[in-house]
């Protein structure tokens, strides 16, 4: 075991240095010398794994210049606490780094695939603590008299434009990838047009859309998507385009370039990529009972466990059993209208009734709970208490734009418009 953390530790020696070499400011205890007890580094580990402690007399002397990385690489159900006991630290030393200020906090939120790395003295000690949360930030906590010294490290980000240009001919997902988008940016794309495009059943061979987004980088290397600037979708010959805008409070939001939101007060479907397998039919001759009955909703076929989102914002009004609806949940939004979702396998947890959602909030998982033939979400909505196709009926939008910001509104927007009719006109952003 010791043998195994030892070769660890050589192995992944230089790594360690260079990247904190990078950052300069760390105060790394010895860093300085580091280069220089490299060489006596690699000898001491060396003898120290021939050496058995236990059966000399005397301790070996105390070597206080003497210390070593230890790199664990975070696994899946890992948390701090057993990377500790693994690298036989002190669990009080953790209590200490954990709970030194908000920055110590964040050492307990490690994540699956990023380092710890333990620079521990010639007994074993916690010398400082080491983690980078992603490209651009890493935690480190150095050892001082009885407690760490807690710091996060960032550095400067590079945000920088970019654009891309498809054409659809099989979905939105595959045609994006072929476009060189990220999956987060065609996420991203999809919501923004949430409420006016259904891209699961109304994308035609031919729509287009161009896309004018952020690219981030840390010392030059590209390393993660920002946020979609702006963008046009033409749909079956019907154009769609957005922009971002970012409030006085700092919220942003996506508006049509004359300044009206494009959130509407109902999402078009309760799930992302979904089938309607049955519509909305008052004369429908029912699938099991086998007797003219009318389907008041719409049913999306799914897989058992697909997530499944509240379409407005509103408050859970039931949720439980209810005869052949099976698992049931269902959402008062305001006064006037209200949403039924059926069959779920189950619902969200922690969720119960007289709970406040948020639009696109998941609220359940699909099923086959109740009278269904197969897996499958139905889903109701209600005017004033009347069953409506949801599909069909006039939605409210949002509240638009107040008059007072348009001015600002209109310099935020400006450039990214025309950065979109650059793109449009096939003149790419640089991709550097
Ligand atoms: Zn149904």
């Amino acid at each position: 075991m010791k043998n195994r953390i030892l070769k660890t530790a050589l192995l992944s020696t230089c790594t360690v240095v260079a990247a904190s070499a990078s950052y300069g400011l760390i105060p790394h205890k010895n860093f300085e010398d580091s280069r220089k007890q490299e060489q006596e580094r690699l000898i001491s580990s060396k003898i120290n794994q021939y050496t058995n402690y236990a059966s000399t007399a005397t301790p070996p002397p105390k070597q206080a210049a003497f210390s070593q990385d230890l790199e664990h690489t975070v696994k899946s159900g890992e948390n701090l606490s057993s990377i500790f006991s693994e690298l036989n630290l002190s669990r009080e030393d953790l209590h200490k780094i954990i709970h030194t200020n908000s920055t110590g906090k964040q050492f307990a939120d490690v994540i699956p695939g990023q380092d710890v790395v333990a620079t521990v003295d010639a007994e074993g000690n916690l010398e400082q603590l080491t983690y980078a949360k992603n490209p651009f930030e890493t935690l480190v906590a150095t050892r001082i008299d009885d407690g760490f010294d807690v710091k996060l490290f960032s550095k400067k980000i590079d945000y920088q434009a970019t654009s891309a240009k498809a054409t659809i001919h099989s979905s939105l997902f595959e045609d994006g990838i072929k476009a060189g988008l990220s999956e987060k940016i065609i996420l991203k794309l999809a919501d923004i047009f949430a409420w006016d495009i259904d891209f699961a059943l109304n994308l035609q061979d031919g729509d287009e859309f161009t896309v004018v987004y952020e690219k981030l980088f840390v010392d030059g290397k590209e390393f993660d998507t920002g946020e979609i600037l702006s963008v046009e979708f033409i749909n079956q010959g019907k154009t769609y385009s957005a922009v971002r805008f970012e409030d006085n409070q700092g919220h942003t939001g996506y508006y049509t370039p004359d300044g009206n939101g494009l959130r509407k007060a109902f999402l078009q479907t309760p799930m992302d990529f979904a089938k309607i397998s049955s519509h909305f039919n008052l004369h429908r001759k029912h699938p099991i009972l086998n007797t003219i009955r009318a389907h008041k909703g719409v049913d999306y076929s799914a897989a058992i466990g697909t997530p499944v989102k509240t379409t407005g914002d509103g408050k859970i009004v039931f949720q439980g059993i209810r005869n052949g609806y099976g698992n049931v949940v269902e959402i008062e939004h305001g006064q006037k209208y209200s949403t039924l979702y059926a069959h779920l396998s189950s619902f969200k947890s922690g969720h119960k009734i007289g709970n406040k959602v948020k639009q696109g909030e998941v609220i359940g998982y699909v099923g086959k709970t109740g009278l269904a033939t197969g897996p499958h979400l139905h889903y109701e909505f209600r005017i004033a208490g009347q069953h409506v196709n949801p599909l069909s009926a006039k939605l409210p939008r949002s509240l638009p734009m107040d008059k007072a910001l348009m001015a600002k509104f209109k310099t935020q927007t400006q450039p990214l418009l025309t950065q979109l009719q650059k793109a449009k006109g096939g003149e790419l952003l640089a991709k550097n």
